[in-house]
């Protein structure tokens, strides 16, 4: 018999779907594994081996066990950190959602994603902390685009290379901005100030992308057109945040 191997991260809970009389399919993004899908024997009875603990919005060390072809199976979990404020606030609730699904859908592959988490996670601190969460979901996503390598490429007009047009389009299929003149037409508007709004967010120190703060306009034209994208690269519509 082959012994099943033993694994363990640091982890947010994504998702969890009742299987039957008391197991549950539960979906985690981990550090060490990227999204993982086990299954919790028994999980919400046996307060014993996991309390209260299997909640969102929750810093969790998970273990879990594997066998070759088999599903993984949770063996334990215990709060690192709690964020309980964000459920004190239905908009840090839908927001705190989104980021959960936008890094499951952007990396979606097994394997160590430790800059995707950790980038999730400030995210979290930073809605727990009280920051505006439509302005920490601009940022997060911004960051975990460029990490998973879609950029995109906003340096200037991906044809003509301009960058001092007044206002750009965006175009997904191009992966960047187009000046006013250069073919093909099309794409979202996108003024000037939003264009280097989102390069500070994708490429600017830490400590500066904290401190930037999103005028109105430009952060409804960023929500807009960074959702266009994201569904664009992950190529399916997001649950998260719909139009209420
Ligand atoms: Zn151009």
């Amino acid at each position: 018999m082959i012994r099943p191997s033993y694994h363990s991260s640091s982890a947010f809970l994504a998702r969890s779907i009742d299987l039957g009389e008391a197991d549950r399919r539960l979906t985690f993004f981990t550090r060490d594994s990227g999204v993982l899908v086990t299954i919790g024997k028994s999980a919400w009875r046996s307060r014993k081996r996991f309390g209260g603990t299997l909640q969102r919005y929750v810093l969790l060390d998970i273990a879990w066990t594997e066998r070759p072809g088999g599903m993984a199976v949770l063996a334990s979990a215990s709060v690192n950190r709690s964020f309980w404020e964000i459920v004190e606030d239905w908009e840090r609730v839908r927001h705190a959602d989104h980021l959960l699904e936008i890094a499951s859908e952007l990396f979606p592959q097994a394997g160590p994603k430790p800059r995707a988490f950790e980038v999730l996670l400030r995210g979290m601190r930073s809605i727990a902390d009280g920051e505006s969460p439509p302005e920490t979901a601009r940022k997060v996503e911004a960051e975990l685009l460029a990490i998973g390598g879609w950029g995109p490429d906003l340096s200037g007009c991906r044809k003509c290379k301009g960058q001092e047009s007044r206002s750009y389009r965006f175009l997904p299929s191009e992966g960047g901005i187009l000046c006013e003149t250069c073919p093909p037409s099309g794409g979202s508007p996108l003024s000037l100030g939003a264009v280097k709004t989102w390069r500070a967010m994708q490429a600017g120190k830490a400590a500066a992308r904290g401190r930037l703060r999103i005028p109105v306009g430009i952060a409804e034209e960023l929500r807009i057109v960074i959702r266009g994208y994201v569904e664009y690269c992950i190529g399916k519509r997001l649950r998260s945040l719909g139009e209420t």
